[in-house]
């Protein structure tokens, strides 16, 4: 057992080298100890003071002959030279000509930092010091004890406070000149925002949330954050967001909101922190044993994040994109064979890669939301405050916190849990009516041929509304029947308030009832009939004008929800077969009375969430209408003090009305433009326009890395909405393959990129993309390119079926 590590770090910032030792402390570990150890040069290793044998091989360091005693402390020397072309493990995140030292070991880097036993379930205490260059900030998990002078007087050590027991992969050092601005929240934690110097304005949003989050979370856990203090470390090279415990880390835009950003701007940044926030307890004071939970931790942060967020701020209305950015959209790759349960056997942790996708995240997240549902919201988190204080500082499994939640509720959680973790896919539930009564009977929803075997069904919570009442009950066989009271059906709605992740068919005059009361329906009702006929429309079970008739009645909606919704289905429609004339139809009449509803200008009136919808419906229309983009384009002029939401609407009509001219300004604008959401709104214009050359062009700028690497997922996803480059961009990724992968850093990252746009830009290139992601060796294991190529398959038969013209 190892109880502590001492880490003594010199680092040499302005030269990016460490000279390391670690001491060790270990009891009963018997003559051979195996250390992780990667990218390290070992120079020494002693055991009570005298050098010990160790060999080096293969990633582990095998040290033996260690001195029989119950308690020792073997102290390793090494080196490591940080290296410039990576944004994990240790590395540089750049800014103009500086950089940060910062690090993200989640889940096997911590061994290319320091030697160790890098595994969840080796908790240890950590003393970090660290010795670097004066002047320079550090930050680490604990708070900074003092400042000590060294030998030389160019160089000072930070020694911290010890942290509590836990994992390596939350361990965090940070170096460089961050300005910080603090909070303290009272009773509790100091909260700290530590950035390069210009964002500290842009702090104060997110010290509000955290700071809320914090306290509303505690609660929640019955347990307050469990140390003193709390570090919100903002990257401005980094592609997403750790949460080592007490010093968070994230890409800029989640951190640094300004006063002028937009409420889609707000929330996601709000949400993307908070579910760091609930990693502090549910991921760091209690840990997965194995990295085959990872699910867990990270679909219970997802969800929670949603639930805490919609406490402090319920007029955002969070579970409407709750439901339409994870649950919709995981149904939308869970539909394939090539899906996968949500529980993995990981063996290896770099096997991560391979699951930690859409399925992880929101159908996790999805299914625990159907639970808490079906308990009930007090009792499931009278389970889960049991779990966390059972677990602290200690390592759990799933069974555990089903156990937890077994005993809050007296239901058998275990089993509708493991039936729903294990089984993939989800199923199809189709009401009909079989005599005086309503049917219900399940089947596995797959968008193409059919299911293998039959499989044991689903134990799924229905909600039902019927004739206006509710029931509910367990389906958990292959069909169940139940009555109507008074015998006759005026309407019939499943799946009520949409709390489960399961898609719903109807009978024809079930479907004429829906319609023609659509507008009575809650806004999340709304939106589950609507995806399920989209996801319906997808696997030909319904005839598209089942689905065109729904999707027409949502120009007429004005919650947020169906409005979201709708554009993003109508969107995707429009990317794949945008000279159907179904399609057009649908998408102008939606937008048009959309617009109409909400005007173009900011009003008095407007609604959290209507701002941002205007912006989004002002660009889909940009890109479809060229005299709607003509009476936008003017505006860009003023584009720094526009409205945040209308930015990208501008840009985008911008770029398309006026064409090449338009290309070296909006670059001129985004080499100078520091903060991270106004260049994304910049890069939608600059993959908008109608000839291919010019977009060419802009993944050619952004692949040069010129402005900031982590730029590049969103000029790619944002050029896969503009159907009039869609073969650019399939050749362009084609011919920068392996720098997509530099650029975004991680394996995860391209694989869900190319998932997203692939299946959109490729889709009249179905046979030439299977080749050349087959060709992919790299890409092996169970997802792969298997979803996306699956997907792809999916969108050309949709497309075929819309008649393009
Ligand atoms: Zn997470």
């Amino acid at each position: 057992m190892i109880s502590s590590y001492d880490l003594d770090l010199n680092i040499d910032f302005e030269r990016g080298f460490i000279q390391g030792t670690v001491a060790v402390h270990a009891t009963n570990i018997g003559e051979h100890l195996d250390l992780d150890a990667k990218e390290l040069a070992i120079t020494g290793v002693t055991a009570d003071g005298k050098p010990v044998k160790f060999r080096h091989e293969n990633d582990i360091i095998r040290i033996s002959q260690i001195p029989e005693s119950e308690e020792i402390v073997i102290v390793l020397r090494y080196e490591k030279k940080i290296p410039d072309d990576v944004t994990t493990g240790v590395y540089k995140s750049r800014y103009g000509k500086e950089y940060f030292i910062a690090t993200d070991f989640e889940p096997d880097r911590a061994r290319t930092f320091f030697p160790c036993k890098d595994d969840p379930s080796w908790k240890a205490v950590f003393n970090i010091r660290v010795v670097t260059e004066a002047g320079l900030t550090v930050i680490s998990n604990s708070p900074l004890s003092r400042i000590e002078d060294t030998d030389d007087p160019g160089r000072k050590r930070h020694v911290f406070e010890p942290t509590p027991k836990m994992s390596t992969y939350l361990v965090f050092v940070g170096v460089g000149r961050f300005s910080e601005v603090s909070r303290r929240l009272e009773g509790g934690p100091t909260v700290t925002v530590a950035s390069r110097a210009e964002g500290s304005q842009r702090a104060d949003f997110i010290l509000g949330i955290a700071c809320n989050a914090l306290k509303e979370s505690g609660q929640y856990f019955g347990t307050p954050y469990p140390l003193e203090k709390l570090h919100m470390i903002a990257l401005p090279e980094y592609g997403g967001a750790m949460e080592n415990w007490g010093a968070i880390t994230s890409y800029e835009a989640a951190m640094l909101v300004g006063k002028e950003a937009g409420a889609f701007d707000r929330r996601t940044a709000a949400i993307t922190m908070v579910h760091e926030i609930q990693h502090q307890w549910f991921g760091d004071l209690v840990t997965m044993k194995w990295w085959d939970d990872i699910w867990l931790n990270e679909s219970f942060a997802t969800f929670m994040s949603y639930k805490i967020t919609d406490r402090l701020r319920p007029e955002w209305d969070c579970w409407s994109d709750f439901l339409s950015n994870l649950g919709f959209d995981s149904m939308a790759v869970d539909q394939l064979h090539a899906t996968h349960p949500i529980q993995a056997r990981i063996g290896n942790p770099a096997e991560i890669n391979e699951v930690f996708d859409r399925i992880s995240y929101g159908k996790g997240a999805s299914v625990i939301r159907m639970m808490e549902s079906f308990l009930g919201e007090d009792i499931f988190a009278r389970g889960i405050s049991n779990y966390i204080r059972k677990f602290s500082y200690l390592n759990a499994r799933s069974e555990d916190l089903w156990k937890s939640l077994e005993e809050s509720s007296d239901q058998p959680v275990s089993k509708i849990m493991g039936a729903w973790i294990t089984k993939s896919g989800f199923p199809l539930v189709t009401v009909g009516r079989k005599g005086s009564k309503l049917l219900f009977t399940q089947k596995r929803f797959l968008l193409t041929g059919k299911e293998e075997e039959s499989g044991s069904p689903w134990p799924i919570p229905v909600n039902v509304q019927i004739n206006g009442e509710l029931s509910k009950f367990l389906l958990d066989t292959p069909s169940k029947e139940i009555g109507i009271k008074g015998d006759v059906l005026r309407q019939v709605k499943a799946n009520l308030g949409q709390g489960g992740y399961y898609c719903v068919k109807y009978d024809e005059d079930m479907y004429d009832a829906l319609a023609s009361s659509f507008h009575s329906l809650g806004g999340l009702d709304k939106a589950g009939i609507v995806n399920d006929l989209f996801q319906l429309m997808k696997a030909e079970e319904v005839d598209p004008s089942v689905y065109f008739r729904f999707v027409g009645l949502c120009g007429e909606v004005d919650d947020y929800a169906t409005a979201l919704l709708a554009s993003t289905q109508l969107q995707l429609l429009w990317g794949i077969a945008e000279t159907s004339k179904d399609v057009e139809r649908a998408c102008r009449s939606f937008l048009e009375s959309q617009l109409a509803r909400l005007t173009l200008t900011p009003r008095a009136t407007d609604r959290e969430n209507d701002g941002y919808l205007r912006g989004r419906f002002a660009s889909m229309f940009s890109r479809l209408d060229d005299d709607f983009a003509k009476k936008l384009a003017p505006q860009f002029d003023g584009f720094r003090a526009l409205d945040s939401n209308m930015k990208p609407a501008v840009a985008v009509a911008y770029a398309r009305t006026v064409g090449e001219k338009a290309f070296d300004e909006v670059e001129r604008i985004l080499v100078k433009t520091e903060d991270e959401t106004e260049r994304w709104k910049l890069y939608a214009g600059l993959v908008a326009f109608d000839e291919p050359g010019l977009v060419e062009r802009a993944l050619d700028f952004v692949a040069s890395g010129r402005v900031s690497r982590s730029d590049s997922y969103w000029p790619l996803l944002f050029g896969a909405w503009n159907p009039r480059a869609r073969r650019a961009e399939w050749e362009w990724i084609k011919r920068n393959y392996d720098r997509i992968g530099e650029l975004l850093g991680s394996r995860l990252y391209v694989l869900m990129l190319l998932q997203r746009v692939v299946p959109t830009v490729a889709v009249e290139n179905e046979k030439d993309a299977t080749d050349f992601l087959s060709a992919d060796r790299s890409s092996r294991g169970r997802m792969g390119h298997g979803q996306t190529l699956e997907l792809l398959s999916v969108h050309a038969r949709l497309r075929r079926r819309l008649r393009p013209v």
